[in-house]
């Protein structure tokens, strides 16, 4: 790891840092992410992304492969900036290169990582007639190096990613049914051919296609699963070993062919594989499933002839999540999370936050999962609505704070507690009247800018004491109820939605 000249002497930089202090910053990062997004994740994406140099406020990150840097930076981007700004206070930017094999962590010079196809390997196959230069023969990601040779094996199947395990809702129902046929399809032929489907991130595709590999390899078909990537890799390697015909040969030797964020195949010649591959496979009647971040039409990179071909089967988009789908997509995590830490607690109504305020995606969740774990086993407390809040910050999207109106604190309110909004306006001093009554004015001070003589008033004109009495009470028994402290925090949220 490099830094800024000046620094790595010990010189004054304009921002105090030291290398060494960069690079325990970079190693808090990692542990962070490390228990935040859970080992699967940090081991598949992270473990290789390497801190080059901070320079000019900006760190250079490199990883081996073009894939993980595209991935990175469409997924985690901003996850991996705030967490290194917020332990090094000089890093305003990141940016993510792909650093060639030799060269593991050297300044990146411009063009560094693009292999030049004039010599090596590549360039010998490109010499004997392969139609176009390939991408370098990227390294494999993590995920995939753990466990099996760099051949057509296929990545493994994550054992978690089961139907079972797939809660089934409004926007992924046809794509489920699809799947769950195309998995237990056993007559002659191939049912929709291919079976494509797109989403955005963290929808449930992989989730769907790893359900598809399991239930079609427990009844016996041969499946291979494969990434971009690893198409890609096995493809590079078997050219590199003269194996081209042999990798072709096993591929077409299978019932079927699921292939994940084929967004990401490029090369020339690699795409034209894709394309005879697909072809071939679908020709003889072998099931191909895909799953992309983008319709068939709009994968720019291939051939018009493949395009037309993915779309010529089955092409189902999978919707985001509603929220009743994010509630019990969550619940599944935590019932799951809770098998192996008896003790993690959530209760209904922070689970109930999350998922409201986790709208983008599946990832997201998990990533919440796994911060409220992380934050219970470190500190040894139950997880509040407080600490909730904190801990998935950054995974809410940021809201333009909207106007309250008091009007709908009342019947919010009102709703909440089962009375009426006239209830609440009344002169009535029942108990079950009059806490609403005071929730619903203690709200009203805090969330609006309305004076006291003001709320009292829309309370059905009540005196300005009575409001200051009612905020009063309620921050003090929000100080030693936490239930009542976890009821008021939710309301807030809601209105605040
Ligand atoms: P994609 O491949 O579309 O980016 P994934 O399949 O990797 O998304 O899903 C991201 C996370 O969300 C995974 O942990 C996955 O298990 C979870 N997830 C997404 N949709 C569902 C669902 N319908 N049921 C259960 N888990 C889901
Ligand atoms: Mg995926």
């Amino acid at each position: 790891m490099r830094v800024d000249g000046s620094l790595a002497d010990g010189g004054n930089g304009d921002n105090g840092s030291s290398g060494q202090e960069i690079s325990a910053a970079w190693s808090r990062v990692k542990r962070r992410l490390r228990a935040e997004l859970g080992e699967d994740v940090f081991a598949s994406w992270f473990a290789r992304l390497e801190l080059e140099e901070v320079a000019g406020g900006t760190a250079r990150l490199t990883v081996p492969t073009r894939f993980l840097k595209s991935w990175i930076e469409s997924h985690y981007l901003d996850r991996v900036l705030n967490t290194f700004r917020s332990e090094a206070e000089v890093v305003q930017r990141i940016e993510v290169s792909v650093r060639g094999p030799a060269a593991p962590a050297r300044p990146v010079a411009p063009g560094a990582g693009k292999p030049n196809p004039t010599s090596g390997p590549l360039a010998r196959l490109h010499a004997a007639g392969a139609p176009a230069p390939v991408p370098a023969p990227a390294p494999e990601p993590e995920s995939a190096v753990r466990g099996e040779p760099a051949d057509l094996n296929g990545a493994p199947l994550d054992v978690r990613l089961t139907f079972a395990s797939f809660v089934v809702g409004r926007s992924n129902a046809l794509a489920h049914a699809a799947a769950e046929r195309v998995a237990r399809h056993d007559g002659e032929g191939a049912l929709y051919n291919p079976l494509y489907f797109h989403a955005g991130v963290g929808l449930g595709k992989t989730h769907l296609l790893h359900g598809i590999g399991h239930a079609a390899r427990d009844a016996g078909r041969r499946v291979i699963y494969l990434t971009a990537d690893r198409f890609m890799y096995g493809f590079v390697n078997a050219l590199k070993t003269q194996n081209a015909l042999a990798f072709k040969e096993r591929l077409r030797a299978i019932d079927l062919l699921i292939l994940d964020d084929v967004q990401f195949i490029q090369g020339k010649s690699i795409q034209a594989e894709f394309g005879h591959t697909i072809n071939a496979l679908i020709d003889a009647g072998r099931q191909v499933v895909v799953a992309s971040d983008r319709p068939p039409t709009e994968l720019e990179a291939l051939d018009e002839r493949v395009r037309s071909r993915l779309a010529g089967g089955l092409v189902v988009e999978i919707g985001s999540l509603d929220e009743q789908l994010r509630t019990s997509i969550l619940a599944a995590r935590l019932a799951a999370v809770r098998a192996s830490h008896p003790n993690f607690e959530v209760s209904p109504t922070v689970a109930a936050y999350v998922a409201k305020a986790i709208t983008a995606n599946g990832r997201d969740l998990e990533g919440a999962v796994n911060r409220l774990l992380a934050h219970a086993t470190l500190t040894g407390t139950a997880v509040t609505l407080e600490t909730a809040e904190t801990a998935i910050r950054d995974l809410v999207k940021n809201r333009e704070p909207k106007r309250i109106k008091i009007e709908d604190i009342q019947k919010l309110v009102a709703s909440r507690y089962n009375v009426s909004r006239s209830d609440i306006l009344s002169e009535r001093r029942t108990a079950a009247v009059v806490k609403p009554r005071q929730i619903a004015m203690y709200l009203s001070k805090v969330l609006t800018l309305r004076s006291l003589p003001e709320i009292g008033r829309r309370f059905g004109g009540r005196d300005h004491t009575t409001v200051l009495h009612a905020v009063r009470k309620i921050e003090k028994q929000i100080g030693e109820d936490a239930v009542l402290g976890d009821e008021v925090e939710l309301l807030k949220r809601m209105l605040q939605d």
